[in-house]
């Protein structure tokens, strides 16, 4: 007899099993669908988790959660062949609760959340690929409602209705009519390697008590003039090193991936972190990077889409959002069959509550970003250059007076570029980027 779920949420990442685990204490009887052999397993981030919105689901996730180093510092490399300058903060009340963020390595993190879900009363199955949504028959070959899923394989399972948190690839979302093809200059690719390094060389060379942990930001020459960015997180008895950029710019490039961050390792600022370092892992995966002029229409009759699958990404943080996302949409169902009724006005409540979020605000505020990247794509570049000339002029300890290095410092700016037009692109960027 095929089985009956009031709502199946298809992906388990951070939205679908943040939706499992608002359903599933709910009495709304739910099945989280993953196509992996465990939750996480074809997962990949930098990554960070972030203390406030993550505690919004589970409030003693701090102690629960397989956290890898609790995030004390933040760095930003502007990068250059031989240099780097570095702007910091270190904040040791960040090690303290409520603490603020912390490295995780998805297959464990996700793994975790799923299992959560599961306590909570969730069923979860994995090595369960959706291919298809199943839809009422409606007269004249239209469709109606969505009424449950088809797996790899054929097999049906009927449900009131459908949360998709399938990721930035959103088969089912396109299937749906409810998300277009995103174009390659509205995503950017990461190539990701975990390196394992013991936990005591790891806090030695970023200068860490044990436990807190560490991520360098990295721009300018780390993505050899792609608009992107590269990145090492501390995890706790590994490194995760990214780098990447827009999708379109990579391909006109002709650059590997591979090639990019293995040009990356070969930094001398970067060797020097990562020496002695085993490869464990090489994944690469996409983010959906349009913003608000890229993003579905988020619910349909018996259908909702959360996560990345709904392009809720702002700038470096996704995760977070996913799981805001999964969890009102969650809470949307739970309504929805409170009043009996899985119908796309009903289900619009889930839209009105997105509106409402921080992320969503910000999401709109920004959504001309792409626009930004486009004509100021060297913008990155120029930053990082100019910064390592300033500095290297500033600390060379020469014989010229005050007023020659003034004038000297001065020479090197404008050498890079017209004093107004960086101040234009100072103007432009505000302009774009709003308060960040
Ligand atoms: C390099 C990189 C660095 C990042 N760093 C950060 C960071 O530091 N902090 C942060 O907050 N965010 C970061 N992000 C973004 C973050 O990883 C994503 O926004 C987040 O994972 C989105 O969660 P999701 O649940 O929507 O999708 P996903 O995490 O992609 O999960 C989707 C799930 O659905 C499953 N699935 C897909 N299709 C099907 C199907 N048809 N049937 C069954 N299962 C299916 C997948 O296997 C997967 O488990 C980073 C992303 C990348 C690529």
């Amino acid at each position: 007899m095929t089985q009956i779920y009031d709502c199946i949420v298809v992906g388990a990442g951070p939205a679908g099993a943040a939706a499992a685990h608002t359903l599933g204490g709910s009495g709304v009887s739910t099945l989280l669908l993953e196509r992996g052999e465990f939750p996480g397993a074809k997962n990949m981030f930098g990554g960070a988790i972030y203390r406030e919105p993550t505690q919004i689901i589970i409030p003693n996730f701090v102690e629960t959660a397989p956290v890898e180093r609790n995030i004390v510092s933040d760095e930003l490399w502007m990068m250059e062949t031989d240099s780097a300058v570095k702007v910091g903060f270190t904040g040791l009340r960040f090690a303290e609760p409520p603490y603020n963020k912390f490295s995780v390595l998805r297959p464990r993190f996700d793994k975790w959340f799923a299992d959560c879900a599961v306590e909570r009363g969730a069923k979860l199955r994995n090595n369960a690929l959706v291919r298809k949504l199943l839809y009422e028959k409606r007269p004249l070959g239209r469709r109606g409602p969505v009424t449950g899923v088809q797996l790899d394989g054929g097999e049906e399972i009927r449900s009131s209705c459908v949360i998709l948190a399938e990721g930035v690839n959103a088969f089912l979302t396109k299937q749906a009519g409810l998300r277009g093809v995103i174009p390659a200059h509205a995503l950017t690719l990461y190539v990701k390697e975990v390196l394992n390094l013991p936990e005591h060389k790891i806090e030695e060379r970023f200068s860490l008590q044990p436990g807190h942990g560490a991520i360098v930001g990295m721009l300018g020459w780390s993505t050899a003039g792609i608009v992107g960015k590269a990145g090492v997180w501390t995890n706790k008895d590994s490194l995760s090193i990214i780098v990447g950029g827009y999708l379109n710019q990579i391909v006109e490039s002709r650059l590997s991936p591979y090639h990019l961050l293995q040009r990356l390792k070969e930094h001398p600022m970067v060797k020097r972190l990562i020496q002695g370092a085993k490869v464990e892992e090489y994944m690469a995966h996409l983010i959906p990077k349009g913003g608000y002029n890229y993003q579905p229409k988020m619910f349909g009759d018996g259908v909702l889409v959360a996560g990345d699958a709904a392009v809720m990404v702002s700038g470096r943080r996704g995760t977070d959002l996913a799981m805001i996302s999964g969890k009102l949409a969650a809470e949307t169902v739970i309504h929805a069959k409170a009043k009996g009724d899985f119908r796309e006005a009903m289900l619009s409540n889930y839209k009105h509550k997105l509106d409402d979020t921080f992320f969503m605000k910000d999401i709109q505020t920004r959504q001309n970003s792409l626009r930004y990247f486009k004509n100021y794509r060297d913008s990155d570049f120029l930053i990082a250059s100019t910064a390592n000339k300033v500095a290297y002029e500033f600390f060379s300890e020469d014989m010229a007076t005050g007023l020659e290095k003034m004038t000297k410092l001065k020479q090197v700016v404008t050498h890079q570029q017209h004093a107004i037009k960086s101040l234009s692109d100072i103007y432009q960027a505000i302009r774009f980027w709003g308060p960040l």
